[in-house]
């Protein structure tokens, strides 16, 4: 089969478009036909070897994908050839101490679908049952690619560790992002009052049509936290969703109520930033890393999402060999929503 693998860490002439040996499934394992396949920026750590490796090579990139059961092994399920699907990328071991007692999103042993085992850059791709999800006939497969890590990721910071209620106000960071898109929908869904902020414009014309009530340009209007009073009715926020970090730490905290929590899941603009940690009595804030998900919040999410309530935003749609340009554009960072790769 066509696949898109890395056989050394480095830069995007280490991406590979080649052939692969057809994989085979285990007896718990479904063969997908690969039909669309999505880029995070976790793919570009893996290919240059940043953050956590894979252990060993030759390794299939592609951590998110949809497409349809071909095949599956003896000891599987509820799903038959044809079922259109898309993939939760977190394998779990249902063995250590943490699976057993239902507290999976720590699971000692587990393991990334396109980072430790074989991804979605390809035609197939064998993964466990328990972590395939059958989508509605009016998702098309390039929106369900676009889903799976982007929603899972905005779902644990919006509900499983923000808690947002309806009455409250969130500001959502980078509402251009995947996660950022995805944590206007689902914060709408809830019925919270959204601030949002975007690099450009446009990315914040798509974030109100979204669903977020404001968009502050953070480019033309770095020192925002004013503006995020203003609309708020003149008080500070309930609750902050970060992907972007240190560029934005200092007006976060300024834009924060006291007793308002704060949930970051990514830190694009670099990680290191000064805290006065008296900030955390006096006022006191709660700060919050998104950390790991569990298969609960995930089936929990599949519902609201095959009620067609939340929706992936494609950005742009490259096919299996124009991978290193999809790179790219990402590395450029001149994209809205997900970046998409169309399968063989
Ligand atoms: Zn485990």
């Amino acid at each position: 089969m066509k696949a898109v693998y890395i056989t050394e860490f480095g830069g995007i002439d280490k991406l590979v478009y080649g052939d692969m040996p057809d994989p085979q499934p285990e007896s718990n394992e479904v063969i997908i036909n690969v039909k669309a396949s999505a880029l995070n920026h976790l793919d570009l750590g893996v290919r240059s070897g940043r953050g956590r490796v894979p252990g060993n090579f030759p390794r299939i990139l592609g951590c998110d994908m949809s497409g349809e059961i071909v095949g599956f092994g003896k000891e599987v399920s509820g799903f038959k050839t044809g079922d259109r699907v898309l993939v939760d990328n977190r394998v779990k071991c249902d063995k250590c101490r943490y699976c057993i007692l239902g507290e999976d999103q720590f699971c000692s042993n587990q393991m990334r679908i396109g980072v430790d085992l074989d991804g979605g850059h390809a035609e197939f791709c064998v993964v466990p049952a328990v972590n395939v999800h059958k989508i509605s006939d009016d998702i098309g497969f390039e929106e369900a690619a676009a889903m799976p890590l982007a929603f899972h990721t905005a779902w644990q910071c919006v509900v499983v560790k923000g808690d947002l209620k309806p009455w409250e106000t969130i500001l959502i960071q980078a509402g251009g992002s995947g996660v950022g898109s995805a944590a206007i929908q689902i914060a709408k869904r809830i019925g919270a009052k959204i601030i949002t902020t975007a690099s450009t414009d446009e990315k914040i014309d798509q974030a109100i049509r979204l669903g977020a009530h404001y968009g502050i340009n953070y480019t033309t209007n770095p020192d925002f936290s004013n503006s995020v009073r203003d609309m708020n009715s003149g008080r500070l926020v309930d609750m902050i969703l970060d992907v972007v970090g240190a560029a934005v730490w200092q007006q976060n905290l300024l834009s924060l109520k006291a007793g308002g929590r704060l949930v970051i899941t990514g830190t694009t603009s670099g990680s290191s930033a000064d805290i006065d940690l008296s900030l955390l009595s006096g006022r006191p804030l709660t700060l919050m890393g998104s950390g790991g998900r569990t298969r609960r919040s995930f089936v929990d999410m599949m519902e609201v999402i095959n009620r067609g309530e939340l929706h992936g935003v494609v950005g742009a749609v490259f096919s299996l060999d124009k991978v290193g340009e999809a790179h790219e554009l990402m590395e450029s960072r001149k994209f809205s929503g997900k970046i998409v790769i169309t399968g063989s």
